[in-house]
């Protein structure tokens, strides 16, 4: 696709409004190692809030995902047996006590759902009714017909879904992708029952490895990644929403992150395909993962991992 022919909005900050806004970064598109596309990324003078204008719009932002984003994001499907898979799992696991240490059970949405690995993980804890939300309706179908899941395709508002209906709502890695998330997030306050519990996982801009990586940090993900957040804005757009913030911690996902990130920064480097297999082939490696655990521990521990959980309750 032409990428020239695609329109672009110029935005204010989602949080606070003002469109005062400095240079921040301008990150190429390293997934689709689109190295002549680059994003701009700015930051706002008066909240702090990191976010992309120009930015694709809504109805364009598409052209900017590969076919198969969502999908490949079923490892029940891809990854049947081996230590590949106990890891998933584990993370899994891991996933599901954020929701359980502060709910015992009840009815969960989960929004931007994907495959739905994580509904079937709350699932088959037990005491849990579990219904997802997915933009992309191919990957909802796919949801549905695997998992017997019940799926909205569509945005959390497009869903219409009844007022305090939920005990639970759990955001995995999507409000860096919502064009109108402190929209969205009201929406996710108004479906909670008082008292009810929202989990939301953001790259955390305020990692070590963004500082390391730089422009080709995984977690600015240009352009499909449209606001970045540190754990002061996205606990300001929690409580913009109505939400008061419980906790935040930095305890999962450092690794794969920390593999994403080498990989574009190897595609910034330009450095050839094969010699890029090579090095992720290296670093996947049990005894690779093992020999580096502590130095990744450590940046986990002091609120600096890559990827930042949040726990909040409907006020
Ligand atoms: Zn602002």
């Amino acid at each position: 696709m032409d990428l020239t022919v695609l329109h672009m909005e110029t935005t204010v900050c989602d949080l606070c409004g003002s469109p005062e806004a400095e240079h921040f970064a301008q990150p190429a598109d390293y997934l689709l190692e689109r190295l002549d596309s680059r994003a701009l990324l700015v930051r706002c003078l008066r909240c702090g809030l990191v976010y992309q204008s120009p930015r694709p719009t809504p109805a364009e932002i598409g052209a900017h995902y590969p076919p198969t984003y969502d999908l490949y994001d079923d490892y029940r499907a891809t990854t049947r047996r081996g230590l590949l898979r106990v890891a998933y799992n584990y993370g899994m696991r891991k996933r599901t006590r954020y929701v359980t240490r502060h709910v015992a059970g009840g009815r969960l949405l989960d929004v931007g759902c994907a495959a739905g690995v994580f509904l079937v993980s709350m699932r088959e804890l037990g005491g849990w009714e579990v219904e997802g939300v997915e933009l992309d309706a191919a990957t909802a179908a796919y949801a549905r017909d695997t998992y017997s899941l019940r799926v909205h395709a569509g945005t959390l508002e497009t869903a219409k879904l009844p007022a305090a209906s939920f005990d639970a709502i759990t955001m995995w890695d999507v409000l860096e992708h919502m064009h109108h998330p402190t929209h969205s997030l009201r929406e996710a306050r108004r479906l909670l029952r008082p008292g009810g519990v929202l989990v939301a996982r953001v790259p955390n801009l305020a990692s070590w490895d963004a500082r390391l990586f730089g422009e080709s940090w995984a977690g600015l993900d240009a352009p499909r990644h449209l606001t970045v957040y540190t754990p002061q804005t996205l606990q300001a757009v929690l409580e913009a929403a109505g939400f008061v913030v419980d906790a935040w911690d930095t305890a999962i996902g450092s690794y794969p992150v920390f593999l994403l990130s080498v990989r574009y920064m190897q595609v910034a480097q330009q450095v050839a395909a094969a010699r890029r297999r090579r090095t992720q082939r290296l670093l996947q490696h049990p005894a690779a993962r093992l020999a580096t655990a502590p130095l990744f521990a450590v940046p986990s521990l002091l609120g600096r991992g890559p990827l930042l959980v949040m726990t909040a309750r409907a006020a």
